[in-house]
């Protein structure tokens, strides 16, 4: 273990170890399998790096690193390659040559780690080259990446993933250790059978991401909400947006650089190459807001993604809490916020209605959609009841829009009824369903044509409800129809329907309670972290005035680093490291040594430009 250690600082310049890190490490190093359950932004990574270090060292030669996306392998070779460490990547990306000149690398022992997709992995050529690296005994570690994928339960399934079970059997004495960030049970049980991992050792992490802090709000005008957030919250900081559809990325995008903003838009519908160009952008480029349907984020490592939004629901907690976790890896504070709204419960409800999936399947997703709207719906804390969800129990949190500004309730019993006594009696009087709209009208006593048409003023619940406004009626049906005491017929324009569950609430027996509608957003808590643009990015803003100076100097100086190695700033050196030198203000090389972030061959490489930078500005 000293050994390990010894690497984590001398590599990659960090001083301890985080968490259950140090137990992985030592498990693997000494040859046992291991699935890693971490929460994004946990440090998966030097879980197989450090031991495809050791064990190398050790003599067991080659690393196989199994990674889905081919489009992020050269990013992650490069922060190895900047760290010191021999690593390769073999993709499509590679000409004939280039794939022949790593493979030759790899059978003389001179690389650490190769990625490669599972694709891949598990063609007849490859495996050629891991039988004959096995029969010298240089088939060291494989591990494997975003683990979930092999899960259809997940949210990003990858049949090629199925196949990886071969190198089990392939290659019984060779350890394995898998990781993902989905926590959940049945996506776990599903990687434990399909890799073959009953024996392996589990190490689940909290799955608590304190410097997040969840909002949900009641969607109204969502382009305006979201334009308000970012300005308020976020000015010039990198984020995500994620929206269901492919248009309404193009719209939102366009509309966000029409403000002022560096948006992109990012969905399977853009040419591949469009799409590489605005990932690099992202990655490469501070302060870009990448506006994104869900094809965009998995393996994506940005430390410093200030904040992930959300205009559309997703489909359940765990795509929620996958994508809101790309925000603030790096630990510092950061937000997920989403806004939701009726229209998204009935769109997600019917579009598990009208999949072609077997009734069981979409039981299971209906429960895993319930669970997601009780947490849009809640009126306490979103962290309880997120890693509630994931089977952890917590306290109140403290950073979440619940616990800062605990939303004033109202008791919204009374209007349930009314609404759906109404449903009922349309429904009696003409046989026929209407939507959510021609019930408010009826409840708020409005004389509308349609109302004439079918004589509902003469409906006894006619205008009883005039004392509400449409925006708290159309909380209350949301969440009856969040909670299944109501349903929508979607292929029937959206028409309403009583449904088993609406009895209870009719007769008084289930209380319906809501959050007061909040008309101005809530932007109160923020202002202590600093907001606006001119306030210090979220690393710096302890620096003092002249500490300031030196963090932007060093930003400076890094894009320049990185434009010449192609490469994203991050991989140079994070902001949280920029940061500390610029609190430091080293003279010599021997006092940059030791700070975070700061390994052996970093401090070679870029020490002398560091303290020139810093020397520029005496
Ligand atoms: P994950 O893959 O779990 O999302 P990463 O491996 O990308 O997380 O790690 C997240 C960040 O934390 C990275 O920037 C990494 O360098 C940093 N990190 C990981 N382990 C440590 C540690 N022991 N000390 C300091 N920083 C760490
Ligand atoms: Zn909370």
């Amino acid at each position: 273990m000293a050994n390990a250690l010894s690497i984590l600082k001398d590599v990659f310049g960090y001083g301890a170890f985080r968490g259950p890190q140090a137990d992985i490490v030592d498990h693997v190093v000494a040859g046992g399998d291991a699935l890693v359950l971490m929460p994004t932004g946990g440090g998966k990574s030097l879980c197989y790096q450090i031991p495809a270090l050791a064990r190398q060292q050790a003599g067991h030669g080659i690393t196989i690193v199994v990674s889905p996306l081919i489009a992020l392998m050269h990013d992650q070779v490069g922060a190895l390659h900047e760290l010191g460490v021999e690593a390769a990547f073999l993709n499509s990306t590679l000409s004939m040559e280039e794939a022949n000149a790593v493979e030759r690398k790899m059978m003389r022992g001179e690389l650490t780690m190769v990625y490669a997709a599972p694709e891949r992995i598990t063609t007849p050529r490859f495996l050629d080259l891991l039988d004959t690296l096995q029969a010298k005994g240089q088939l060291s570690l494989f591990a494997i990446d975003e683990a979930h994928c092999v899960s259809q339960w997940g949210h990003d399934f990858r049949p090629e993933y199925r196949a990886l079970a071969l190198l089990h059997e392939r290659y019984a004495g060779v350890p394995r250790i898998a990781l993902t960030a989905t926590a959940d049970g049945t996506t776990r049980a599903d990687i434990v059978q399909h890799l073959q991992l009953q024996e392996a050792r589990q190490f689940v992490s909290s799955f608590d991401r304190p410097n997040i802090r969840y909002a949900i709000e009641e969607k109204k005008d969502a382009s305006l909400q979201l334009l308000r957030f970012i300005e308020r919250e976020h000015a010039g900081e990198a984020g995500i947006v994620y929206c269901q559809s492919r248009k309404r990325v193009e719209e939102v995008a366009a509309m966000l650089c029409k403000e002022g903003m560096d948006a992109l838009p990012y969905h399977a519908g853009l040419d591949p190459e469009v799409r590489q160009r605005h990932q690099d952008r992202f990655l490469r480029e501070e302060g870009v807001v990448m506006t994104a349907t869900i094809a965009f984020g998995m393996g994506i490592d940005k430390p410093d993604v200030r904040f992930v939004a959300h205009l559309d629901l997703p489909k359940n907690i765990e795509g929620y809490y996958q994508e809101t976790g790309r925000a603030g890896r790096d630990g510092l504070p950061s937000d997920a916020w989403m806004a939701y709204g009726l229209q998204d419960v009935v769109n997600q409800r019917r579009m598990i209605d009208e999949s072609p999936a077997p009734d069981e399947f979409k039981q299971v997703l209906r429960g895993k959609l319930d669970a997601l709207l009780a947490l849009a719906e809640a009126t306490d804390c979103r962290r309880v009841r997120l890693l509630g969800y994931f089977g952890e129990p917590s306290q109140p949190c403290g950073n979440c829009d619940n616990c800062l500004q605990p939303p004033a309730v109202w008791d919204g019993t009374e209007a349930a009824r009314m609404l759906l006594s109404t449903i009922y009696r349309v429904q009696q009087a003409n046989n026929l369903h209407f939507g959510a709209g021609h019930v408010m009208d009826i409840l708020r006593g409005k004389v509308t044509d349609k109302v004439k048409q079918f004589g509902h003023e003469s409906l006894s619940t006619f205008g009883i409800g005039a004392h509400f406004s449409e925006q708290q009626l159309r909380g209350v049906l949301r969440q009856l129809i969040a909670t299944g005491a109501l349903a929508v017929d979607a292929s029937a324009f959206n028409t309403l329907h009583l449904t088993a569950g609406s009895r209870a609430v009719l007769k008084g027996e289930q209380p319906v309670q809501l959050r007061e509608s909040i008309s101005q957003p809530a932007g109160r808590a923020r202002r202590e972290r600093g907001s606006g643009k001119s306030a210090p990015s979220a690393a710096a803003a302890s620096l003092t005035a002249d500490g300031q100076e030196r963090f932007a100097a060093l930003k400076a100086w890094r894009t320049g680093v990185a434009k010449q190695h192609n490469l994203p700033a991050y991989v140079i050196f994070h902001d949280a490291t920029l940061a500390a030198i610029a609190a430091l203000d080293p003279k010599s090389l021997g006092e940059l040594e030791g700070v975070s972030g700061i390994g052996a061959a970093k401090l070679d490489k870029y020490g002398p430009g560091v303290l020139d930078a810093l020397q520029a500005l005496a």
